[in-house]
């Protein structure tokens, strides 16, 4: 169901291209329903919101909230959320100062190895301070040559332990999930594939996801190989978890990345939209002219 894309990016996080800029291009790609999942805010779903209204697609409110469970970055997706809850609200501010915080940091500590002018260069390429990310530091060090790809620049500075990292006062896996409910939305527990955890550890955090009351995990994601999908394809049946999918496009940062393009949903899985009343086999006309309607008593009646 590639007309699916539940996990994009754009300027209001790590993404190049504005939220306008991101629908059309998914409207042109045959994306026919396309989540926006800003890291850490919804600053971009009211222009998405139009600009889908204009190419004729739906547009899914979402978020990718950053977390941590252990020693460990997770991220948590949520769908369908409504940008007006106040707890929601909270919850994205408090990230956002840790994020604007944790950017004058990691620019200190650049500077502090030489490279001058780390901080002003890399804030210059994001939307906000509270919306600074590593990869704008990334691209900042490629840009600038300290780096031969945005994979060393991680590898070599940014990533855990290394020089330039500094750890998150992010919140807990479980309040992100509460902040999700709170606003109605589904919580999705992103990309389980990439954290640096062994399988065991992969399914003590799918447990805990569920325990915490997440809804949701990704299964099929661009970068995920065919044997990982089918292993998170069971273990979202096994869990009791709902399956999604999404592209995680963020434009220019990750180029071989594309809208509505990953792998399909496993058939053992349920997939998450049939908590939106759509058809499991994808999406209807029907189903898209409902789902403004549908979409906030279903996700209501599952947290009931
Ligand atoms: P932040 O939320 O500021 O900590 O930045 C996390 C973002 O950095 C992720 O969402 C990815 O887009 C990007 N990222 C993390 N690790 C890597 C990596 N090893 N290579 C390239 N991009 C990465
Ligand atoms: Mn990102
Ligand atoms: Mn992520
Ligand atoms: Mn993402």
């Amino acid at each position: 169901m590639p007309e699916i894309d539940l996990h994009s990016h754009s300027q209001y996080s790590d993404g190049s291209l504005t939220p306008a800029d991101l629908v059309a291009l998914a409207a042109r790609a045959g994306v026919k329903a396309l989540a926006l999942t800003d890291h850490d805010s919804v600053d971009g779903i009211a222009e998405a919101q139009r600009a889908a209204g204009e190419a004729g697609i739906t547009l899914i409110s979402g978020v990718e909230l950053s977390a941590v469970w252990g020693v460990h970055n997770i991220h948590v997706v949520g769908l369908q959320v409504d940008t007006s809850n106040p707890v929601l609200k909270a919850g994205l501010l408090s990230q956002a100062g840790a994020r604007a915080e944790r950017g004058r940091q990691i620019g200190a500590r650049l500077e502090a190895l030489g490279m001058t002018g780390a901080y002003e260069g890399s804030l210059a390429l994001a939307s906000s301070p509270d919306g600074l990310s590593r990869t704008h530091f990334s691209q900042w060090l490629y840009e600038h040559k300290h780096v031969s790809s945005i994979q060393q620049a991680f590898d070599r500075y940014l990533g855990p332990r290394k020089p330039a990292s500094v750890p998150m006062p992010w919140a807990e896996l479980a309040e992100t999930i509460a902040w999700i409910h709170a606003a109605g939305g589904i919580a999705v527990l992103a990309h389980p594939g990439r954290y640096p955890l062994t399988r065991t550890k992969l399914r003590a955090l799918i447990a805990d996801f569920k325990s915490a009351g997440g809804d949701a995990m990704e299964v099929a994601t661009a970068t995920e190989k065919p044997d990982m999908v089918r292993y998170l394809g069971q273990l979202s049946a096994q869990n009791g978890l709902l399956a999604s999918q999404g592209s995680d496009y963020h434009g220019t940062p990750a180029p071989w990345i594309a809208l509505g393009r990953f792998p399909v949903l496993p058939r053992e899985c349920t997939p998450v939209w049939t908590a939106w009343g759509w058809p499991a086999a994808g999406m209807t006309a029907d189903a898209t002219q409902t789902i403004q309607q549908a979409t906030g008593q279903k996700a209501l009646e599952l947290h009931a």
